[in-house]
């Protein structure tokens, strides 16, 4: 790693700022920003770098905190699985023991060589017997997957390239500039609103735009080029049935639950981007409001017969939208089965996107692929 001097931080606006260029300026550090500021930091040491972001390290309202967190390269191929390699790699690398494998459970329709009776694997984990319907889904495969805390990452991560040299400014929001940035440093008043303090102009050599569902919409209104991409809000509900540092993760279909803070969180990727302008809206269940928004409602429902455990009180549905943890998630292509991409928007203007996380997202495949846009920086 770089043993020249440490970055600076600007947390608030009280420390001064007076820069006027950077060669490199990261906009948006959750998991991919700040995945991609640590691998510029090694892979172009000179060059001098900013990681912003418009709220803290990470943001608590990204898609970062939400995602699952679970490497699972089953089912890649091609170029994927290179990538999901260097992302095990630098994974490993950056969490050491925090990055914890656990047994995955996949309920597949399809009987392939590898798979058990569920209704006997089952019984070999404490109180699971009858999370599953045997008949409805009577074959599962068992493998091993890493799994980790994406907010432990990122902050690891975004430490990592403050140490090795890379400027990091918090409570910043960056519009696009020709040729530059515009950063405007955000305070609270007493009356926690919410204010620009201060705005600077930069100039920048490249920018990458790893603004989360953000990012399609700055580099519209900053630079007035159209991008195909979409976003999607995603909630993440939780599951009160217990859980350890032994419990396995269940996955049938594209469900996934995952152990959790002593509990299950439970993983739908959304079905398709939502429309322009689109303002999230809870669902009813028999007639009384519930905090799922609809659409992940009605994905749910059907599944409860085969997974009846989903159709217990442990399911937590809230009352209203704020009582369910969700995210917006920036999807390429406005497709959620997309994989991250990493794409070149306009000369010196890069655009990270994860899409949605789960199953060869940017859990899986995402530190190889900012590693492999750094190298391309070079
Ligand atoms: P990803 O998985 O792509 O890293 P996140 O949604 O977790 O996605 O991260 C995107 C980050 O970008 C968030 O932390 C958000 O605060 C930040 N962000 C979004 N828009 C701006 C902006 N205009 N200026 C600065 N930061 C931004």
């Amino acid at each position: 790693m770089n043993s020249g001097p440490r970055g600076q931080v600007w947390a608030h606006v009280g420390q001064p700022f007076d820069r006027r260029a950077y060669d490199v300026v990261v906009i948006g550090a959750g998991m991919l920003g700040a995945g991609c500021a640590a691998a510029l930091r090694e892979v172009v040491p000179g060059r001098s770098l900013l990681l912003l972001d418009e709220g803290g390290l990470p943001n608590e309202e990204g898609a970062t905190l939400l995602g699952a967190g679970v490497w699972d390269a089953a089912g890649l191929e091609g170029h994927a699985t290179e990538l999901a390699e260097r992302s095990r790699a630098e994974l490993q690398r950056w969490l050491g023991d925090a990055l914890t494998p656990r047994t995955l459970l996949d309920f597949g329709a399809e009987r392939t060589e590898a798979a058990e009776a569920s209704a006997e694997v089952l019984q070999a984990f404490d109180d699971m017997a009858d999370w599953v319907d045997p008949e409805q889904l009577p074959h599962v495969t068992r493998r091993e997957v890493l799994t980790y805390r994406p907010g432990e990452l990122t902050l690891r991560l975004g430490q990592g390239a403050v140490a090795a040299g890379a400027d990091l400014m918090l409570n910043v929001r960056a519009e696009l500039t020709p040729g530059g940035v515009r950063l405007h440093r955000l305070s609270v008043t007493n009356r926690h609103e919410i204010v620009v303090h201060e705005t600077h102009d930069i100039t920048v050599d490249q920018v990458i735009v790893a603004a989360g569902a953000a990012g399609p919409e700055l580099i519209e209104s900053g630079l007035g080029l159209h991008t195909p991409h979409g976003r999607a809000y995603v909630q993440r509900p939780r599951l009160r049935q217990p859980s350890g540092p032994t419990s396995p993760l269940l996955r049938a279909g594209n469900l996934l639950l995952r152990p959790l803070n002593g509990e299950y969180a439970l993983y739908l990727p959304p079905r398709s981007g939502d429309p322009h302008g689109y303002r999230p809206t809870s669902g009813r269940l028999t007639g009384v409001q519930v905090g799922l928004r609809r659409e992940l409602l009605c994905d749910l429902l059907p599944r409860m017969d085969a997974l009846p455990v989903l159709a217990t009180e442990a399911l937590g549905v809230g009352r209203s939208l704020a009582d369910i943890e969700g995210a917006w998630l920036g999807l390429p292509g406005g497709d959620p089965q997309h994989a991250p991409t990493a794409e070149q928007v306009t000369p010196g203007v890069w655009l990270l996107l994860g899409g949605s996380r789960t199953r060869g997202g940017a859990d899986t495949l995402g530190l190889g692929l900012v590693r492999e846009l750094a190298e391309q920086l070079a």
